[in-house]
This record gives structure tokens, sequence and C-alpha cells, in this order.
């Protein structure tokens, strides 16, 4: 049994872009922020859970591309608590232009229309993850943040008890940027740095025991799916 649940915010319908808000007795951590003016979003989970903004207590980026930092400035002006991102994202917290490498034809006409490089409210992270694993035991949370690089160098995870894991953009599942439709289908996200290291990280939370993975765009998918898809992104 755990007490942790695991709140979907929908920053776009149908799973197209996913936050998450985790509430353990009455404390509430947010994992991503969406897009720019995301706020109500997050409100309406918070109020779903009779919680509001006093109530978070930490917020933990997955990377700073702008469909999961794009709101990260507005939230630390609402709440008091920390806002974590891994030391190697930092740099593009504070406005570096992401690097965008297409995984298919999707990826290279979304990059032409410039989305994914709109500048938005820039942030200093008032918490830098400087280690591989950092246990939330001191922000009240069962859970530890894990570097998963591959989708982005500073890309982290959340395990949570019970075998779940939100694991960003380290895969996504669906059509297009994700969701929508076979969303049971395992995809990689339209940009990716480097693909043998997001193996490597997929590899990483199986070994650790994850079975139930949430994404930022579709999902959330079982191991088996994602193991099947290690096999694929292997013979690319
Ligand atoms: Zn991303
Ligand atoms: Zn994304």
């Amino acid at each position: 049994m755990t007490d942790t649940i695991v709140e979907t915010i929908p920053i776009l319908p149908f799973g197209m872009l996913n936050a998450f808000l985790v509430v353990n007795k009455g404390k509430a951590l947010l994992v991503d922020t969406g897009l720019p003016n995301s706020k109500m979003k997050i409100e309406k989970a918070l109020s779903k859970h009779k919680l509001d903004w006093s109530n978070l207590h930490l917020t933990i980026l997955t990377h700073a591309h702008i469909d999961h930092s794009g709101s990260a400035a507005e939230i630390r002006s609402l709440s008091q608590g920390d806002i974590l991102a891994h030391q190697d994202e930092v740099q593009y917290c504070l406005g570096r232009p992401p690097v965008l490498r297409p995984t298919g034809t999707f990826g290279r006409l979304f990059q032409k229309t410039g989305a994914i490089q709109q500048p938005f409210d820039y942030f200093t992270p008032d918490r830098i993850m400087e280690t591989d694993t950092l246990n939330l035991d001191e922000y009240g949370f069962p859970a530890r943040v894990l570097h998963t690089p591959g989708h982005t160098q500073g890309s982290v995870s959340i395990l949570l008890e019970a075998g779940r894991v939100i694991a960003g953009d380290l895969t996504a599942s669906g059509i297009l940027l994700g969701g929508i439709v076979m969303r049971n289908r395992p995809k990689q996200p339209p940009f990716e740095e480097d693909t043998s290291t997001v193996i490597a990280s997929l590899e990483d939370l199986l070994s650790r025991g994850c079975e139930q993975f949430f994404l930022g765009h579709g999902g959330p998918l079982t191991a088996a799916v994602i193991k099947k898809h290690i096999e694929i992104l292997r013979k690319k």
C-alpha cells in the first residue's frame, strides 16, 4: 500500500502534454510546470485534492524545454516551495536556446514552426541537483530523483513507490507530439539529444524495478512496452 497519489495535469488535451501532481499526506510535489500560462490548470489539480499553493513544497523540472518549464517562473511567485533542476539543465533555465535534434519528419517540421525555441520567463532554480540521485525524504516525500540523461543532458526522472516513475520525455507515446490516439504505442519524442544515452537511462529505470512509466507526452506505459521500445531503439 502506498499513500502517494499521482495526479495527471492535462496541460494540453488528449494526453498531448502532461504535468504531474504528486500528493502525499497533504503535501504536494509538482513535476513539470507545462507551457507558459499553465497556472490555472495546476491550481485546479491542487484544489481537486483540497490543497492550495501553500501546500506545494517542491517543483521538479524533468528538463528545461518550454513545454515543461514554461510556467516555472510563475509558479515560483505563487509558491514558497523550491524549484529543482539538474545542474546540466540550468543554462537552459537561464535562457540558452535548447539543443534540438529531430528524431523524424514531425520533429523537423515542428522545429520549423519555432514553437519550442520561443522565449519564456527564464529563472534560476532554487535547488540544483549535482548528484546522480537525490532522496526527497527531506521534503516529506517517499521518492527519489534520478539523473536520466538522453532526451537532454540534464533530464531527470522521479521514482515513486510501487514501481511508478515520472520519466519526462525519455520516451513518448501516441502520434505527432504524443498522446491523441495509440497511447499504448511508444515513440521517440520529436527531439532527442542522444538515443544511446536514452536507452541506458531507460534500462537503468527498468533495473530499479519501474513498472509504470508516466510521460510528458502520452503514456503511461508498462515496463513490458518499454522493453520492446528499447529493442526498436537499438536497431536505429
Ligand atoms: Zn522535451
Ligand atoms: Zn516535452
